[in-house]
């Protein structure tokens, strides 16, 4: 193991270089010295393994093929050591599909990849990785160690009501009008800003916190979320549900029980079921899913396409929605493969009578494709990100306005605005 001290004139944080090539190393340890970073080399998995053991750091660069050993048994050392607050950077000679499929790998643990680079190494695009999660607090987490992200503090957390949710519109694709908002948990803290669920779910999960949390995020999602429903007609809030959830018998009381405390009725709810994997008892699921959808609550399955169960939940359990997981839908205007995946689900959730939602639509020829292909509805970065209550009332306003506008204008349908064009 060798220490490099970084070059600045102060440090940005703490980076492990876990690469069994010494000059690829070597490089890396500079330029992350450069940037700032104190940096530790560690040329093996073993090495690796036992400094990650005693130290933590805000930036690790993990070579996935480290001998006999590889990067994917470290990312679960590095999950198993809840060190969540830690970016990483994956480094490959391996082709894109592997390199996608460790990156999923990291992302179900719960871990934050910055960027995957390929060798030979682009210094510039090294670059740019090393510095995202300092360009990028909130979705980085914002230097939490692991002290920090205690299960604990997140109970404080929600006893002090530092989680709220933002609100991302879903467009109809055919009127081009919002139908919709799925709710998405934020959590402010007065000591790191705005953290990501991506960091701080999976730790409520792993401690047993998604009931509170749960029921936290979904009662601002109603409280504020009825302003939106009320405004306009058949509008739905969707809020995510952990598959783990699905366990909890009481859960469908619960959920009505909010319902009813903050005035919505039960049709503008969607559960958007994340994880079917984690579902430990699918008949349990079952039961706890038809009761939802007797009381008029709609059901989705989210990420769609991902999970190892995804059909066979789909085919057992009673879904309103199929959500397809935005990795199918960004790249599918540029690949084939991806557009047949999109073709087959809008097929099995007709067969099954579901509507379908594409999620990640970030570009207009996305659009374009998805359309063809026939989902229903939209929701991407090409329409708008998640907003805050009031960014997210004044966006629907001005978009339905102009849909309207424009289609009795024009009689034809319209897609734009995007949000540039009205925030
Ligand atoms: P998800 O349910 O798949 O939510 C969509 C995520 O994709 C959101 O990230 C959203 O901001 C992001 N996104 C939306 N449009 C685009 C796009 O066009 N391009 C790209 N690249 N990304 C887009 P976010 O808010 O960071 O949420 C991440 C995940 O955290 C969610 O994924 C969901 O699984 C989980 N999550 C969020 N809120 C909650 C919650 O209240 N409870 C639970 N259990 N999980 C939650
Ligand atoms: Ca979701
Ligand atoms: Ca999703």
């Amino acid at each position: 193991m060798r220490r490099i001290a970084n070059e600045a004139a102060e440090s940005i944080g703490r980076l492990l270089v876990v690469d069994d090539d010494l000059v690829q190393r070597t490089v890396i340890g500079k330029i992350g010295a450069k940037l700032g970073y104190d940096c530790v080399l560690a040329p093996s998995f073993e090495i690796a393994e036992a400094i990650l053991r005693t130290e933590s750091f805000d930036m690790m660069t993990l070579d996935l093929s480290l001998g006999e050993r590889d990067g994917v048994e470290l990312l679960r050392l590095v999950a198993d050591r809840r060190l969540h607050g830690m970016s990483i950077a994956i480094i490959s000679g391996c082709d894109g599909r592997i390199m996608n499929s460790t990156r999923r790998v990291a992302q179900g643990l719960g871990l934050f990849v910055a960027g995957s680079l390929t060798k030979p190494l682009d210094l510039d695009q090294l670059r740019e990785v090393l510095r995202l999660r300092h360009q990028s607090p909130s979705i980085a987490g914002a230097g939490l160690t692991q002290f920090d992200v205690a299960p604990e503090r997140i109970s404080a957390g929600i006893a002090q009501g530092e989680f709220l949710v933002e609100f991302q519109p879903k467009v109809d694709l055919e009127s081009g009008k919002v139908v919709g908002a799925e709710a998405l948990a934020r959590w402010d803290t007065p000591e790191f800003g705005v953290i990501s669920p991506m960091t701080f779910i999976p730790i409520a999960e792993h401690h047993g916190l998604i009931p509170q949390l749960t029921e936290c995020i979904l009662t601002s999602a109603m409280s504020e979320g009825r302003k939106l429903v009320e405004a306009y007609p058949g509008f739905t809030i969707a809020v995510n549900v952990s598959g783990a959830l699905l366990s909890d018998l009481a859960l469908p009381e619960r959920i009505e029980d909010i319902l009813r405390r903050e005035g919505v009725s039960p049709h503008s709810l969607i559960a958007e079921i994340t994880e079917t994997t984690a579902m430990a008892d699918v008949d349990r699921a079952m039961d706890i899913l038809v009761r939802l959808r007797i009381k008029n609550i709609g059901a989705a399955i989210d990420d769609f396409g991902t999970g190892y169960s995804s059909l066979s939940a789909l085919a057992k359990l009673p879904f309103s929605e199929l959500k397809i997981d935005q990795s199918f839908v960004k790249g599918c205007a540029a690949d084939e493969d991806m557009m047949k995946i999109i073709d087959a689900s809008v097929g099995l959730a007709r067969a099954f009578n579901m509507k379908v939602v594409a999620e990640g639509v970030e570009s207009a020829e996305t659009l374009a494709r998805i359309r063809r292909a026939g989902c229903d509805i939209g929701q991407g970065y090409l329409f708008a990100p998640s907003l805050r209550l009031a960014r997210a009332e004044s966006w629907v306003a001005q978009r339905n306005a102009f849909i309207d506008e424009g289609a009795s204008l024009t009689g034809r349908k319209a897609h734009a605005p995007r949000l540039g064009s009205v925030a």
